[in-house]
């Protein structure tokens, strides 16, 4: 395979720095292996949440140019969870290539409680961002003055390019440029900082804005809901640079070849975090004795089943050859 070109995003840093080895499969190892890309691809409840939200506003901001009656409002988030969490749960548990969960594939069980959480997640985060001021102001502005709708955006710092999807980003009526970052979770993202802050710099490079305080963020956490707004400026656009060429350098100094971009597994150890690998969709390939009996009384992962490459019987499966990569986010 022809090398392809290193790049940065936000969860790229965020899986590099879970796990060394998650982001070896993640970002190298799934691009020669299918089972791996397969596994990389599972999606935990929360996630799965999350993309439902996302997914439903994208389409309904593509569409629609003014806010539908209440009726219209309850009957969108009633086709999310009937139409697609139904369609999506249906395929998940038919093991489907093009959805799956994470709990079907390790065999967890969902409870009844956790299915319930779900669906209210999402009737809630739909009803809340209705409600929301940022989508009148959004419409106030006009879809003329939208600059980006759930697009995935690139840009290069100091010789590296890096990656972020914009939900959406807006000139509002007072010339302020709005950038809105759709949360389901309840608390604030490990990274949100710097996500944020890429996105002011990626604003910033397309002269969106002539001063980094004519632009603000928004995080929308849809399902409390709570909408933190916050002005952007120089010292954090420095700070945002500075983190990105700093982890890009962490990520580039394990490659065994960082010109080509060539990564070797072995460089790229496993962590001894039980909580953590019981949840990691790569957990067959690190456990492979622990599969399936998750949820039964087996205590998977941890003193036991801690990595070790002495034992011989945890060794991962995946290939050991250099492995050439496409390292888009
Ligand atoms: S199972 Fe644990 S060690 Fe293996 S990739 Fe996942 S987080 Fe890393």
């Amino acid at each position: 395979m022809e090398p392809r070109p290193f790049s940065w995003s936000v969860s790229r840093h965020d899986t590099f720095d879970s796990c060394r080895r998650k982001y070896y499969y993640s970002y190298y190892g799934s691009l020669e292996d299918p089972e791996i890309a397969r596994l990389k691809k599972l999606s935990a409840l929360p996630l799965w949440t999350g993309s439902v939200v996302h997914e439903t506003i994208e389409a309904f901001l593509k569409e629609r140019d003014a806010l539908p009656s209440e009726a219209e409002q309850k009957a969108i988030a009633e086709a999310a969870v009937h139409e697609r969490m139904k369609g999506d749960w249906r395929d998940s548990e038919q093991a489907s290539l093009r959805f799956r969960l994470f709990e079907h594939e390790y065999e967890q069980e969902v409870s009844a409680d956790d299915k319930k959480i779900a669906v209210s997640t999402v009737r809630r985060c739909l009803r809340a961002f209705f409600r929301s001021q940022t989508l009148k102001d959004a419409f106030a502005a006009g879809r003329a003055n939208w600059l980006s709708l759930e697009d995935l955006i690139g840009f290069e710092l100091e010789g590296v390019p890096v990656f972020l999807r914009m939900d959406l980003a807006y000139r509002a009526t007072n010339g302020q440029v709005v950038i809105v970052d759709w949360k389901t979770g309840r608390s604030e993202g490990r990274f949100n900082a710097v996500q944020l802050a890429g996105y002011a710099l990626y604003a910033a490079a397309q002269k969106w804005a002539d001063a980094p305080e004519q632009i603000e963020t928004e995080l929308a956490y849809l399902a409390v809901p709570r909408f933190v707004r916050r002005r952007v400026d120089a010292d954090m656009l420095a700070a945002a640079r500075a983190f990105v060429v700093r982890s890009a350098g962490k990520m580039r100094g394990l490659l065994v070849d960082a010109e080509r971009n060539l990564a070797r597994i072995d460089d790229f150890a496993r962590i001894d975090n039980p909580r953590r690998c019981r949840r990691c969709n790569f957990r067959r390939l690190c456990f492979p004795r622990f599969d399936g009996l998750q949820g039964r009384g087996d205590p998977g992962p941890g003193p036991m089943g801690a990595p070790s490459d002495d034992s011989g019987l945890l060794r991962p499966q995946a290939p050991r050859a250099l492995v050439a990569v496409e390292s888009r986010a």
